[in-house]
């Protein structure tokens, strides 16, 4: 969540029109009001303040989830008031979350014989996944290093900064160049040391939506380990490719197939298809993840294992990704995912047809389409984002990551809920925000205005400069405000 920082004592009130037939007063807007106000008033001027945030389905900036059948709505709004984590209280949702891990882990391949077993936890989202994945990794090779007596206490991971930073382990990251949005596994592969616990590899750039080699990556460290006698494993952040792979592209070997990948996590509320708030994390077996991270709780009746980062949480969401999985089954998602290839592709083909765009996306990945302009010198991808947003559509425009930050893309997610019909008008849309932006002056001119470069008045009167001058400083302060608006979370 955002951290919210406080505000001081003379905040504005909150004010509502449809309100004032119930309260006579203002709210405060910052401090808890001193009385109580009826309910049908507080549900009005929260639901007035609501219509300013966007339209969900045309947030086309987002990987998660956006529309459910009604049917499954309704199973939501009747768990809403579950724990998940009362177990015992609620044995069939935990049940439910039993069938959803078989199930994730018998799609990605998990070698469920006699002597395996694949363990798996149902999360808030990837990001809590990738948080408990990496924990497993560092603790076993922390216990592997005691035993053989040799240091552990200077672990590093190559990829996820999150993680890295917040459990204390050095980061290695591999850097990207122009053309080129994925991790290089040779790269990879070469960064890696005897301190190394795990070489995250994701499936589905958040960036281009492109998925690394896994394979290589595998056979690279295959090798690797056999040289030096290590066993460095792997870890795949399938956060959205994880349910696209194995219905558009079973063949590709990406998961459990490779003998390295240890761990896969997933969002359910991506191409899972729920809303917000399930993630998935699945361990090959479970001996890869270590005892001692696993609490065992009793208090609230029978004793059950668990791995979170967080304890109580709605149960609605387990709920409808069990929904998702049995109503449309394996030929419901290929389905889905196939409408999204094929309406991400008539949207990549309109663009093309503009003539204006360079496609950084690749045709084999998540179902979205990165994009840059073929000539920015007169307006850019953030103008362009820009001027979307005034027909309704939200198209977020980034730079790239280091070594390609010179690079800026805008990216459409093509989601279950993105027809064809809107592909279309999107591309209408984008060729008449082109068609206004040219004829605007370009942007250095027309951000004078935004970014006021001021003279000092000297001798009561303006300080006329240079136009090399002002053209440096306009120059500059373009650069301050595009790189104010990097993002490197797009997801
Ligand atoms: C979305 C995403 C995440 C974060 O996942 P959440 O489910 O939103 O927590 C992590 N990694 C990748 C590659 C992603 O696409």
């Amino acid at each position: 969540m955002v951290l919210s920082r406080t505000a001081s004592e003379s905040d504005a009130s909150v004010h509502s029109t449809f309100a004032s037939r119930y309260v006579r007063a203002s709210l405060p807007r910052f401090r808890m009001a001193e009385n109580s106000i009826p309910k049908e008033a507080a549900y009005q001027i929260i639901n007035d303040e609501l219509m300013l945030d966007g339209n969900p389905r045309l947030n086309l900036a987002s990987f998660v989830t956006t529309w459910m059948e009604p049917e499954c709505d309704k199973l939501i709004m009747a768990a809403i008031n579950k724990n998940y984590v009362d177990m015992d209280e609620y044995p069939v949702t935990t049940e439910l979350q039993n069938r959803c891990v078989n199930m994730i882990a018998h799609l990605f391949n998990a070698p469920l014989g006699e002597e395996e077993t694949a363990v798996g936890v149902g999360t808030v989202g990837s990001s809590e996944a990738i948080m408990l994945a990496g924990l497993a990794f560092k603790r076993k090779w922390q216990n592997k290093r005691r035993a053989e007596g040799k240091p552990f206490d200077k672990p590093n991971i190559v990829c996820w900064e999150k993680f890295a930073r917040y459990f204390e382990v050095e980061l290695k990251e591999v850097k990207l160049r122009e053309g080129y949005y994925v991790m290089d596994p040779r790269k990879a592969v070469e960064m890696v040391d005897e301190n190394t616990i795990c070489v995250a590899a994701i499936l589905g750039s958040t960036l281009n939506g492109e998925f690394e080699d896994v394979k290589l990556l595998n056979d690279l460290l295959v090798e690797k380990n056999k040289e030096t006698g290590w066993d460095t494993p792997i870890h795949v952040d399938a956060a959205s490719g994880g349910f696209i792979a194995p219905f558009l592209y079973p063949d590709l070997e990406w998961d459990f197939r490779l003998p390295l990948v240890k761990s896969i996590n997933v969002s359910g509320h991506k191409y899972g298809l729920v809303y917000a708030g399930i993630g998935w994390v699945i361990w090959r077996n479970k001996e890869d993840l270590p005892d001692e991270l696993i609490f065992h709780i009793n208090y609230l009746g029978a004793d059950q294992p668990t791995f979170t980062l967080n304890f109580s949480k709605g149960s609605s969401q387990v709920i409808a990704q069990y929904y998702q999985l049995i109503r449309l089954g394996f030929e419901g998602y290929q389905n889905v995912m196939e409408n999204c290839r094929e309406n991400a592709t008539v949207l990549k083909e309109g663009l093309e047809k503009t003539g204006r765009f360079n496609i950084v996306s690749k045709d084999n990945g998540v179902p979205l389409v990165a994009f840059s302009l073929k000539d920015n010198s007169r307006h850019d991808e953030f103008e362009v984002s820009e001027y979307l947003r005034r027909f309704g559509w939200i198209v977020p425009a980034y730079t790239m990551p280091p070594d390609a930050q010179h690079i800026t893309v805008l990216r459409v997610v093509v989601r279950e809920d993105f027809s064809r019909t809107l592909a279309e008008r999107l591309v209408m849309d984008i060729q008449k925000a082109l068609h206004e932006l040219d004829a605007l002056p370009p942007k250095i001119t027309a951000k004078v205005s935004v970014t006021t470069v001021e003279a000092t008045p000297v001798n009561g009167g303006v300080v006329k400069k240079s136009v090399i001058e002002t053209q440096r400083e306009i120059t500059t302060a373009w650069k301050k405000l595009v790189m104010a608006r990097k993002t490197n979370g797009v997801c």
